[in-house]
């Protein structure tokens, strides 16, 4: 029987602070009181600074960060579209199949897994699209499979270069509020996070920033969404208030999440990232093992991936790092 905590060092559900556990166990409330606003409003507000964005809209929808993939293409582009995307993990290789299930029309660029996007078969597509076809072009900035995370001020600049008016969409659900972001100083135009990973939350909310550009897309974009609907939500939220039940628990502990990672700061909440994590890569390489991650440029700071040597059993050390030591640490997947 195990007994006491069990240390979670999966990327993610993470653990929960204490605040963050205490803010949750409220009662139910009326999410239609006249005073709902106070918790919302401030809340959207807030989100803003996590992923450093002025004039960028914060959606919360209640599912999972894989319903913030989705809501992010339904609400902006049409069926056929083409996008640009790579694959070098189960995540990226997930959303790029979720764009083939949606109807788009999907460039995916395979990359050997421990590397990150692939900037200059990126630079070769781009420049190959002469009449500026391609609506979106796709990042997963940590790769939480391989603990890769890339630069994603890389494919702004290419884009830029290239004066190429594709929007950038990324996959920020193992970054936004662990290591440096910034949707702004990046012209990122759809940012996904989730709940259950840098918000040291339970799983259960999706969390989007949209740029001033990828709102008006909206408004032209033909493929089909219902309960994801971005502009039910604006209407809606203007005064703090949802188009259907929000999850009001989850709202309360985000407050308090969002509360911690403003108390300590951003750039001290990186810096202690970048700390622990440098601590278990000179572990990793002291035990003459080795990351996933094939250069130091690509060394996430949330998620060391470590590729278990051929003679060792991968389960039995994982299955020894349970019972014995109350610690989860995740598969490979
Ligand atoms: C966890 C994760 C996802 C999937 O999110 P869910 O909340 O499980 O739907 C997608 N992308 C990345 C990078 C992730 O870490």
């Amino acid at each position: 029987m195990k007994i006491g905590y069990n240390g979670l060092f999966i990327p993610g559900p993470t653990n929960i602070p204490n605040q963050i556990r205490q803010a949750m166990s409220v009662p139910l409330e009326d999410i239609r009181a006249p005073d709902f606003a106070d918790l919302t409003l401030p809340l959207f507000a807030d989100l803003k600074k996590i992923f450093k964005t002025k004039n960028g809209q914060i959606f919360i929808f209640p599912s999972s960060g894989t319903g913030g993939w989705e809501a992010a293409l339904q609400n902006t582009l049409s069926p056929g579209d083409k996008i640009l995307s790579s694959s070098f993990g189960r995540f990226s290789v997930l959303w790029c199949r979720m764009c083939k299930d949606l109807g788009f029309d999907n460039t995916v660029i395979d990359v050997e897994w421990g590397r990150g996007v692939p900037i200059h078969e990126y630079e070769r597509v781009l420049k190959n699209d002469k009449d500026k076809q391609i609506k979106a072009v796709l990042v997963c900035h940590n790769e939480t499979t391989t603990g890769v995370k890339s630069d994603i001020g890389e494919v702004r600049r290419l884009l830029d270069q290239l004066d190429h008016p594709a929007m950038l969409y990324v996959d920020g659900i193992s970054s936004i509020g662990s290591i440096e972001f910034d949707m702004d100083a990046d012209g990122i135009d759809l940012a996904i996070a989730g709940s259950q990973k840098g918000f040291m939350m339970p799983t259960g909310l999706s969390i989007i920033a949209v740029s001033k550009k990828a709102l008006e897309a909206i408004k032209t974009a033909k493929s089909s969404c219902s309960y994801f609907c971005f502009n039910d939500m604006i209407n809606a939220n203007k005064t703090g208030y949802f188009p259907y039940t929000p999850a009001t628990t989850l709202l309360r502990g985000l407050r308090a999440a969002v509360d911690l990672l403003l108390e300590e700061g951003l750039e001290n909440v990186f810096k202690r990232h970048h700390k622990l994590a440098s601590g278990v890569r000179a572990a990793v390489k002291a035990w003459g093992m080795e990351l996933c991650a094939q250069k130091p440029k690509w060394y996430s700071d949330t998620v060391s991936t470590i590729v278990m040597p051929q003679q060792y059993d991968a389960n039995k050390v994982i299955s020894n790092a349970y019972y014995r030591y109350h610690l989860s640490l995740g598969l490979g997947l």
